[in-house]
């Protein structure tokens, strides 16, 4: 099966039931059993529920896994595949990760002594000087957020099979449409379902998919003894989401690539950032490893002014001005003040994010809606 035929079919049968082509919302947390341990394979819906089978068979399949797991939200899904590991060890991820996963990895997993190295993985070198034998797991993100860097998953998976160490990557900027992880080599892929899988900024869910049956089992052993599970009711929503994902990715591309354009020949803009562009750094990789270059995209007005910046944010009539991406809706935001403002500026400039940076989440509206509105903010 090719890869538009999966997010629909992919994992998926007729309900046994009564034939329904959508899995029913079995909105239960415990089952029926005929006698004691007699039942359909269903006791308890934090262990198993059969709407969040089809949609962990459909996690499983977009990604090119065998397995699938569902949780209550991304963070959640970072959080077991963290609990894989023991006091001691030592993790090495990218220095421009989402934030909620900076917070998670700093402030929650080092008090249990689990040590944390963040550098920037540009370059393999950066991240081969961080390993030593208690390294157990290489978290990557690409691309990264807000600055659109791309990191080379298959030239990392090869260093971390040279060190036997796992490599987990954060997908929920690409997507499974753009890229795949697993079959670039990486051992885990993790997504934000919250993002492009689900699509319509209505569920909070996280993801994992893997190969390999004994890390899938300790995956499971987790996720059902911590519990971190997700709904019916929402993995239906994500489900119903999946079924469009290449449709909307397509168009989320086609209008960024537009807005890129549009960007760069614009007077009052200094950087646009976009990995489609040639004149970003990462251009190559990215041409390499995914299919198209997705919906995000960030840019700097002239002059680096930090009011004006806000004044075209509040400016834009189509593009809200909101947390979160992945959306059928465009959205604006301002990282200096709002996703990356408990960063140090000092700090947080070096990465690039500087007062005039704004981050597009481009969505699947009419393009020449999109352009206008960017031009009424920029030019009032
Ligand atoms: C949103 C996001 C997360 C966290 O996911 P939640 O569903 O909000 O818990 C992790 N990584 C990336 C790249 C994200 O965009």
């Amino acid at each position: 099966m090719k890869f538009n035929t999966k997010t629909i079919h992919g994992g998926q049968s007729p309900d046994k039931a009564y034939g329904s082509v959508m899995p029913p919302i079995y909105q239960t947390s415990t089952y029926a059993q005929t006698t004691p341990g007699g039942h359909k394979g269903y006791e308890y819906s934090r262990t198993h529920n059969p709407t969040r089978g089809a949609l962990e068979k459909s996690f499983a399949s977009i990604e090119n896994g065998h397995y699938g797991l569902a949780f209550g939200s991304g963070l959640a899904a970072i959080d077991a595949v963290i609990k894989l590991l023991e006091p001691g060890d030592e993790v090495i991820s990218t220095n421009d990760l989402y934030g909620g996963t900076y917070r998670l990895f700093t402030k929650i997993y080092e008090k249990f002594q689990i040590k944390f190295h963040f550098t920037g993985m540009q370059e393999i070198q950066q991240i081969e000087h961080c390993i030593s034998p208690k390294t157990k797991l290489i978290w990557v993100e690409t691309p990264t957020n807000p600055m659109l860097n791309i990191i080379d998953i298959k030239a990392v998976s090869a260093l971390a099979k040279k060190h036997s160490v796992l490599l987990a990557v954060d997908n929920t900027f690409a997507t499974p449409y753009l890229q795949r992880p697993l079959d670039l080599g990486a051992d885990i892929v993790m997504h934000s379902a919250t993002k492009y899988l689900g699509g319509h900024s209505d569920v909070v869910m996280g993801a994992l998919a893997v190969n390999d049956k004994t890390l899938a089992d300790r995956l499971y052993f987790i996720q059902n003894a911590s519990g971190a599970v997700c709904g019916p009711q929402d993995s239906f929503l994500v489900l119903r989401g999946i079924k469009t994902l290449h449709v909307r990715m397509q168009r989320h591309c086609e209008n960024s690539r537009a807005v890129a354009n549009f960007l760069m020949m614009h007077p009052m803009v200094e950087n646009v950032y976009w990995p489609g562009l040639p004149s970003h750094p990462n251009h190559q990789i990215a041409s390499e490893q995914m299919e198209d270059f997705g919906g995000m995209l960030s840019f700097t007005t002239k002059g680096n002014n930090y009011h004006k910046a806000l004044k075209v944010l509040e400016r834009l009539k189509i593009f809200t001005l909101a947390e979160s991406l992945g959306g059928v809706e465009s959205l604006a935001g301002h990282p200096a003040s709002m996703t990356h403002a408990s960063i140090p500026r000092a700090e947080r400039e070096k990465t690039g994010v500087v007062d005039s940076l704004i981050r597009l989440s481009i969505g699947i509206e009419d393009i020449e809606d999109l352009k206008a509105d960017l031009k009424q903010a920029l030019e009032a």
